[in-house]
């Protein structure tokens, strides 16, 4: 593993690259990364980087984001089957018959969908800014929401919004987490703050939501919680691996999955090996035609600048 590391650290000096991976990757490969984020992060690192060339240790979709932001910047994505259930959940076809039905309605997505889909949207967001940029489109106007329906649910419950619509997709892991398996965890940890991703099936539940210990948090309030809480143990409702970062920060405190199964096996397809392959022979590369590019980065510009 030692001598992979050196290769990948080697090349990607030699080649003036930049490796950003997301917390969902294996231990290894955030520990090999130049910079470790959630969307948002890692977009605002795509855009201001100088680097050359962008290696994205993450699933496809980030990746395109990332040619979109940095489109004179070589994109590339050491795994070419890592999907995501969430952006396959919606094609542009869908989008534009929905948009037809409800003629005026401003389209908000996050970021988890593909450029084709951003490229139909007025707003992107993420878990960490839906909220400020649902709250910043006049209450009169019908937002459509696209296309978690947990996120997007629980957006619409904490705002109150009544002109608001949500497509009906999932991340197949935060789906596992439903108030059963919250409510379990809790009992065998009753002195756990519980931190949960929005994407999570719990979360509109009031069962969960108005118990004093939970709280709904982007995967960045995740991090910020468990560094600035006096508490010791932190059940995390979110994919498992994050748990890596957050051990990483705070040694002496104690962080239990939710579950065993709350696993992303597309973010689990990049490893030590295919990255170094992608540096050595720069593959694959991401990029998004230059017209559908254009349309997306509206969208993804509205994004970054609300937060
Ligand atoms: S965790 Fe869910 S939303 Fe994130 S990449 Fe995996 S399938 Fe997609």
């Amino acid at each position: 593993m030692e001598n992979l590391i050196e290769k990948i650290k080697k090349l990607k000096q030699e080649k003036n690259a930049i490796i950003l991976a997301h917390y969902y990757t294996r231990p290894e490969i955030q520990d090999v990364a130049d910079y470790l984020g959630d969307s948002l992060g890692l977009a605002k690192k795509a855009k201001e980087t100088d680097a050359d060339i962008i290696v994205f240790c993450g699933v496809h979709f980030m990746a395109e984001t990332a040619s979109v932001i940095s489109p004179d910047k070589k994109v590339l994505i050491p795994a070419k089957a890592a999907g995501c259930s969430l952006a396959n959940g919606i094609r542009p076809r869908d989008l534009i018959a929905w948009k037809k039905e409800n003629p005026g309605a401003v389209v908000v997505t996050y970021v988890n969908t593909t450029a084709d889909i951003k490229a139909e949207s007025d707003y992107c967001c993420t878990s960490s800014n839906a909220l400020d940029i649902v709250n910043s489109i006049p209450e009169d106007q019908l937002v459509l929401f696209i296309p978690d329906k947990n996120l997007g649910g629980y957006i619409k419950k904490v705002t109150g919004r009544e002109k608001m619509e949500v497509w009906d997709g999932m991340c197949i892991v935060h789906e596992l987490i439903d108030t059963d398996t919250i409510l379990k965890r809790m009992t065998e940890y009753p002195e756990a703050d519980v931190l949960i991703h929005p994407e999570s099936n719990c979360s509109q539940d009031p069962k969960i939501l108005d118990l004093p210990n939970t709280y709904m948090y982007s995967t960045a309030g995740i991090i910020n919680h468990a560094k600035t809480s006096p508490k010791n143990t932190f059940i995390i409702a979110t994919e498992q691996e994050t748990i890596h970062k957050l051990q990483k920060d705070n040694p002496t405190k104690t962080f239990v999955p939710i579950a065993d199964n709350t696993i992303c096996v597309n973010m689990k397809k990049v490893t030590l090996e295919n990255l170094l392959d992608c540096l050595e022979k720069e593959q694959y590369e991401v990029k998004v035609p230059e017209q559908m590019a254009k349309r997306a980065l509206i969208p993804i510009e509205r994004m970054l600048e609300i937060k």
